[in-house]
């Protein structure tokens, strides 16, 4: 008999080919399968007549064919004209073979599922899923909601479905997969695991769609309670383990971190010396620092980041800075060469697009520790990178990094009972409660001012039908010395519409301003590309940046004092702010302007309205979550928080006092079934088996 903890492909119809793709998002186990839920409901339980149809909502239909022809306007379009006797359904394709057009043909019977548009009195469905019916052939409606899932790659959605199905019914059938034991699921009066799965993926005959998210709510409830409980027992079992682990005591060099200091061309603000105080503190004992700083944009980690690195280097041993993405990394390179141009510090870049005889070269010098500072991306901590005496890491811009990459790194450095000094820096606030959950393992520093000097940056909401006056502005601005950004919009995940729409607003700016220099830089862009663009920008070679949001982190040029954000209703709030942030870091006024597409609605005027009045990234952030509409996946991935499975920490962070709780028991009284969690949830980590 199978058990859900049995591999995918021990189900009927899975291969390599399956296995490979459904492993992409972590779907490896059939279990995994079953974590997977679905995105949303639709309705086929009922089939209805044509009159009764609700615009605007999806509907099953039916109707015989009564005209069917390929029209041309500009492009091929096949329009079908349903009839049931009550009314007239309109089905028209975009895209569609001959074979298609000739199956719709006059007389046949075809059921029909898509959303309803009601133009007067016609009606119509675009792109209707549809199925014909053979001659006295009843259609069979669905007993229950059909779960729709999110695709993978190219796995059709039946077979997927008939994976989920064949999980859920080993499920049924198998031993009870539960892992919290009675006495905490009586506490917590949550349903049990079986029945919490059973019922998302197959909603009961009773549930209507009306009133479905209601109804699976506590089910949901059950998973995201299970994930978090999972997490955060990993994240306390992390702590303790660092505290029976040893760390190489870095308490030398005060004085050289003390000269180092003084020789800076500006004075450190008292935030930024209690924030090193606190670093110094950690790297003089002898257990692994984990500590995690948070500073808003601008407020000056990176000079944090150097000293605590100085400090490590100073002790003779080595220093490993990491970032979210090469521009970022080549930026830290860059400033942390000339902070450090009159120190005996051999500083190297290391990153995914650094060619193989010259990474050698590199990997080679960390190896023999002729290297004290190595600065780069993820690469760093990839298979073939060795340190000779690694005793401090730096993580910067943390919210691109989870638990898991947290339990990878543990296990990369130092040896079984000796670790890395961390630092984790991150611009993102993260209010209290959800800091506790996401960052249970992690003592916290706060840089709560700003460099003195500093002027808040002036933010304006305009309407796009303003553009031409905003471009008229920005010219005569450049014209007069100043340096602007104009940032194109976040279209979707893909880089290339984005790289796209940014080139087109980059000629079209070219064609209306000849008077200053423009530059363009996006993400398809070849590294060296960008980096020389960047430069020539830094230098003040170009007036003008036109830009995607590869820039949304780190950058740092003081003298761009202007920022055009295009389509800023389509951002969240804390990426916004992180965007914002790149100006504002001189001594002059600067000024951003939040381009909007009408009509904007009530609640998104709220949510800009909150950027116009505040400069204070701890308070948007707030807001945001706040503001957070439902089923709302604007800039999920800029909120600071850790993207689980299931669990939304901005809608669950209320389950977080008896997370606690049972954690406590769990830990305590059922150590074997926490390491069984941890691992269903986290995949194998070995290191947190041992505490
Ligand atoms: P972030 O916290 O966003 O990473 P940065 O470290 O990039 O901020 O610092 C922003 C800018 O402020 C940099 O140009 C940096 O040199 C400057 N800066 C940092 N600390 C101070 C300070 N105490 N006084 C003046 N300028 C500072
Ligand atoms: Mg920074």
């Amino acid at each position: 008999m199978l058990d859900i903890n049995d591999e995918l492909d021990a189900l009927r119809g899975v291969g390599p080919s399956l296995s490979e793709k459904l492993s992409s998002q972590d779907i490896r186990k059939i279990e995994d399968l079953l974590f997977f839920l679905p995105i949303r409901y639709e309705d086929k339980t009922k089939l209805i007549k044509i009159s009764d149809a609700i615009a605007d909502q999806k509907n099953l239909t039916q109707g015989k064919v009564i005209d069917s022809k390929i029209l041309f306007y500009g492009r091929r379009v096949l329009q079908v004209i349903l009839d049931d006797g009550t009314e007239r359904l309109k089905l028209r394709f975009f895209y569609f073979s001959n074979n298609q057009y000739k199956q719709l043909s006059y007389g046949k019977t075809v059921v029909c599922f898509g959303l309803l548009k009601k133009n007067g009195k016609n009606l119509e469905m675009i792109h209707p899923e549809y199925k014909i019916l053979k001659d006295d052939e009843t259609y069979r409606t669905e007993k229950t909601l059909s779960p729709i899932y999110q695709s993978i790659n190219d796995v059709t959605k039946g077979r997927f479905r008939n994976l989920v199905k064949q999980a859920t019914d080993i499920l049924r059938n198998s031993k009870p997969s539960e892992l919290i034991p009675n006495q905490i699921l009586k506490e917590i009066n949550l349903p049990d695991l079986s029945s919490s799965l059973i019922h998302l993926h197959c909603p009961p005959k009773t549930t209507s769609i009306k009133n479905i998210e209601d109804e699976l709510a506590p089910y949901k409830e059950r998973l995201s309670f299970e994930e978090l409980l999972a997490y955060y027992m990993s994240l306390r079992k992390l702590k303790k383990l660092a505290e029976v682990t040893s760390a190489s005591n870095l308490s030398k060099g005060q004085q050289g971190v003390e000269n180092f200091i003084d020789s800076l061309e500006f004075t450190l603000t008292a935030a930024q010396m209690r924030v090193i105080n606190d670093i110094t503190d950690d790297l003089s004992k002898s257990q692994p620092m984990m500590r995690m700083l948070q500073g808003d944009v601008g407020s000056g980690k990176t000079i944090v980041a150097a000293i605590a690195c100085l400090k490590a280097i100073l002790n003779k041993k080595q220093a490993a800075l990491m970032a979210p993405t090469e521009l970022l990394a080549t930026q830290h390179y860059e400033s942390l060469s000339k902070l450090f141009k009159n120190y005996d510090v051999k500083i190297s870049i290391l990153t995914g697009s650094i060619k193989k005889p010259i990474r050698e070269e590199i990997e080679n010098s960390i190896l023999a520790g002729e290297i004290n500072l190595i600065i780069g991306t993820h690469a760093l901590f990839q298979e073939g990178v060795t340190f000779n005496n690694l005793e401090l890491i730096v993580i910067d811009e943390q919210h691109r990094f989870g638990v898991k990459q947290r339990v990878a790194l543990r296990e990369k450095g130092g040896s079984e009972n000796k670790h890395a000094h961390q630092l984790i820096m991150s611009a993102t606030p993260i209010p209290r409660t959800l800091a506790m959950a996401a960052y249970a393992d992690l003592d916290t520093s706060i840089i709560d001012e700003l460099p003195s000097g500093r002027k808040p940056i002036k933010t304006l909401i305009i309407s796009n039908n303003k553009r031409d006056s905003v471009i008229e502005r920005i010219k005569i601005a450049c014209q007069n010395g100043q340096q602007a950004y104009w940032v194109c919009p976040l279209i979707d995940e893909s880089e290339n519409i984005e790289a796209d729409s940014a080139t087109k607003r980059y000629e079209d700016l070219l064609n209306k301003i000849k008077s200053i220099k423009i530059g363009l830089i996006h993400g398809r862009q070849k590294n060296l590309e960008k980096e020389k663009t960047m430069q020539l920008f830094k230098e003040g070679k170009i007036d003008l940046l036109v830009a995607t949001t590869v820039i949304e982190v780190g950058v740092d040029v003081p003298n761009a004092n202007m920022m055009i954000i295009e389509n800023s209703e389509r951002m969240g709030l804390s990426q916004l702010h992180q965007l914002r942030g790149r100006v504002g870091r001189g001594q002059k006024e600067s000024h951003c302007i939040l381009l909007y597409q009408l009509p904007l609605n009530s609640f998104a005027k709220e949510r800009l309205s909150v950027l116009r009045d505040s400069n204070d990234g701890f308070h948007i952030a707030q807001k945001d979550l706040e503001l957070r509409g439902p089923g709302e996946i604007l800039g999920k991935k800029q909120t600071g928080l850790p993207n689980y499975r299931i669990a939304d920490l901005s809608r669950d962070a209320y389950l977080m006092p008896k997370i606690q709780k049972s954690a406590e028991i769990m830990m305590k009284e059922f150590p074997e079934n926490t390491n069984k969690i941890i691992s269903r949830w986290l995949g194998p980590a070995s290191v947190l088996g041992k505490v």
